[in-house]
């Protein structure tokens, strides 16, 4: 890592050390560093439509998923399942934060419970998880393992109904009372760590408006429209500063 960048996460590390009222607001590119793919990425879109015939918003939207569901659930249980994906440094550290009080809440635009898995726990899903699916007739749940082990579509035992995943597909709403409490959080943090995102995908952008902390941070590998606004700006991978972060120095827990 640069000299620059490890100036730069000394900074982060005293803006940790002084505050016990941080969110964290997680992209795909915390994830994509466990090994997940961006689906959202010009290699991800690409290989959707020559695989599927699809780019990948077609095929995860509400009508496709009604109409196409053997095709949806074929596309998702290929590329959206993860699930020999470990949390990494920046989930980790994340999960410690959380633990000794520093970081409130995870908003994260991520579907894979990775944040979960490192121990954090208020983690607000904007686009929900994977973990959680639940029959369309009765409403019963199911976990991920009943997804991965059915054969095309997975169908309800109780009923007989399509089981759905409890993820928000191109055309749905974003669930409300999740919004709400993101937006709270942010509103009411002193510290905003926004990691591993461009801020493009909606409603990332529009959230940064409800902060009137103290310190907005920014770690991205590129640069993003908001670095302006930021106080602090880090463009290195995200695993990479969260473990200088704890790694180096245990006094800040
Ligand atoms: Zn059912």
């Amino acid at each position: 890592m640069n000299k620059d960048n490890l100036e730069k996460i000394k900074e982060l590390k005293d803006i940790i050390a002084n505050s016990d009222n941080i969110v964290f607001f997680g992209g795909a590119g915390v994830s994509t560093e466990s090994g997940i793919p961006d689906f959202r990425s010009e290699n991800g879109i690409n290989k959707a439509i020559e695989k599927y015939g699809n780019p990948p918003e077609t095929i995860l939207s509400h009508s496709y998923f009604l109409t196409n569901t053997t095709g949806f659930y074929k596309y998702y249980k290929e590329n959206m399942i993860h699930n020999s994906a470990k949390p990494n440094d920046a989930h980790l550290a994340i999960g410690e934060l959380e633990k000794c009080g520093k970081i409130k809440a995870v908003i994260t635009q991520n579907i894979d419970g990775l944040h979960q898995k490192a121990g954090s726990e208020n983690v607000l899903e904007l686009h929900g998880s994977i973990m959680r699916n639940s029959c369309m007739n009765c409403g019963d749940s199911y976990d991920l393992d009943f997804i991965i082990n059915s054969n095309e579509v997975p169908i309800c035992n109780s009923c007989g109904g399509i089981v759905k995943p409890d993820v928000v597909l191109y055309q749905e709403p974003l669930d409300n009372n999740t919004m709400r409490k993101a937006t709270e959080y942010i509103a009411n943090s002193d510290v905003l760590i926004i990691g591993g995102t461009s801020l493009v995908v909606y409603p990332a952008a529009g959230l940064i408006d409800y902060f009137s902390g103290d310190n907005l941070i920014l770690i991205n590998k590129s640069e993003t429209a908001y670095d302006g606004y930021a106080n602090l700006v880090i463009n290195e991978a995200i695993g990479e500063v969260f473990k200088e972060v704890i790694g180096s120095n245990e006094t800040i827990l």
